[in-house]
């Protein structure tokens, strides 16, 4: 099978690549899938587009992150519009707990350099908490409202792109799973996933946690990204109990518009292993617990575990390797791909379209420049 473009794992990341290419005039697209597109880190998402409570400093990092946070009115405005999925964005922003000295500590540093930095941040006392969200712990001490830290329904999101997707003409390819890029003079012109070899002019490899699996040719990977496993657990309330994301030192509440309610998460090395555990799920609702009691009352009816693609310095890979033609790579976007898809697929379409400079602090080279590959 020959393509223009050849997209290699369809997560979030991948499929935003594949539409903004699209919406770029790229045609000939296709996403090649080892499973169903939209069913790995992409699917067990909280959804949180959270770079205030996400980002401990300013730089590069939150730039980008708040960037991306920008662009989602739009995103999910032109998705709505082209598929008829409203990926429900929430703009009702994010409350940052302090249930103890030390997290009121840490939120008085955090309001300090966002202030600073002349970012939207409001410090509350414990009655202005409560008065916002009646049902949090009376233990609290305070907290921050970020009010443009928002939420959206990921899995709805994944449903949107993979309607545009199928309705513009880029192709879905499941059940085939890429085992190395094929590569000729320096350049890659293609993959071969069971036995089979797909060419294409351009090759985009959005593979998040599975990516130094697959080989350039017989060469590995240039660096390496890991599998951290994170847990959630969703909790039955007949109303919605809060209008904000609940975010705190030890972990979130995500209130969904169908009454859901998300608590996350873990952080857990442990391989390529999707199994979830009793002992997380208990530590989860531990967690709950401390921020709402009101929360101990509640069923567990889902419990899920998914793999977020993590390199040694935490920040995405996204650019060309040196010496390498016709490769763009899109992954290690860790706790923050969803926030990070919208900007991820522009800088990944601009470079592949027009031969856009991606940000050096993302490139895969980065590795290799400071000698240190991780493997
Ligand atoms: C519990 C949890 C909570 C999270 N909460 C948030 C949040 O609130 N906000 C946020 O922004 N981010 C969050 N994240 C992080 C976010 O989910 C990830 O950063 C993001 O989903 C990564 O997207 P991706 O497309 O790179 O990876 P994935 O969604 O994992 O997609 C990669 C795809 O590549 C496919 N693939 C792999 N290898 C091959 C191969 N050899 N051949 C073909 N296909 C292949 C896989 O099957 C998969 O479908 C969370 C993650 C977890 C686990």
């Amino acid at each position: 099978m020959t393509s223009e473009i050849l997209i290699i794992g369809g997560g979030v990341i991948g499929l935003s690549v594949a539409r903004e290419l699209h919406k770029q005039g790229a045609r000939g697209i296709a996403v090649i899938e080892r499973g169903a597109c939209g069913l790995e880190a992409s699917w067990a998402a909280g959804g949180m587009l959270g770079p205030q409570a996400e980002t401990d400093e300013a730089g590069i990092f939150f730039d980008v992150c708040s960037n991306s946070r920008d662009m989602y009115p739009e995103f999910a405005a032109g998705l709505l519009d082209e598929t008829g999925i409203d990926v429900e964005l929430d703009r009702t922003g994010t409350l940052y707990l302090a249930l103890s000295e030390a997290d009121a500590a840490r939120l008085g540093e955090r309001f300090s350099w966002q202030a600073k930095a002349g970012l939207q941040v409001e410090r509350l006392s414990a009655d202005d908490v409560r008065r916002a969200e009646p049902f949090v712990s009376p233990d609290v001490l305070g907290g921050l409202l970020f009010a443009n830290d928002w939420q959206v329904e990921n899995r709805r999101l994944l449903d949107a792109l993979k309607t545009y997707a199928k309705t513009n003409g880029i192709l879905l390819i499941g059940n085939s799973e890429v085992e190395h890029l094929d590569v000729e003079s320096n350049a890659v012109i293609g993959a071969v996933a069971n036995g089979e070899r797909f060419n294409a002019d351009h090759v985009v490899l959005t593979t998040g946690a599975w990516t130094s699996l697959i080989k350039i040719g017989v060469a590995d990977m240039p660096f390496k990204v890991e599998p951290v496993r994170g847990q959630m657990v969703v909790l039955h309330t007949a109303k919605r109990l809060f209008q904000h994301v609940i975010y705190s030192p030890g972990g979130y509440l995500v209130p969904r518009r169908d009454g859901r309610l998300l608590a996350g998460s873990t952080s857990e090395k442990a391989g390529f292993d999707h199994a979830v555990t009793d002992d997380a799920a208990a530590g989860i609702r531990r967690m709950a617990n401390l921020i709402a009691p009101s929360t101990a009352g509640l069923a567990t009816v889902d419990h899920w575990s998914g793999l977020r693609p993590f390199a040694f310095d935490g920040l995405p890979i996204i650019g060309g390797i040196d010496g390498i033609d016709g490769l763009t790579i899109a992954t290690a976007h860790y706790r923050n791909g969803i926030l990070l898809a919208p900007i991820t697929a522009k800088m990944v379409a601009k470079h592949v379209v027009d031969n856009a400079a991606i940000e050096p602090a993302f490139s895969p080279d980065r590795f290799k420049l400071r000698n240190v590959t991780g493997i």
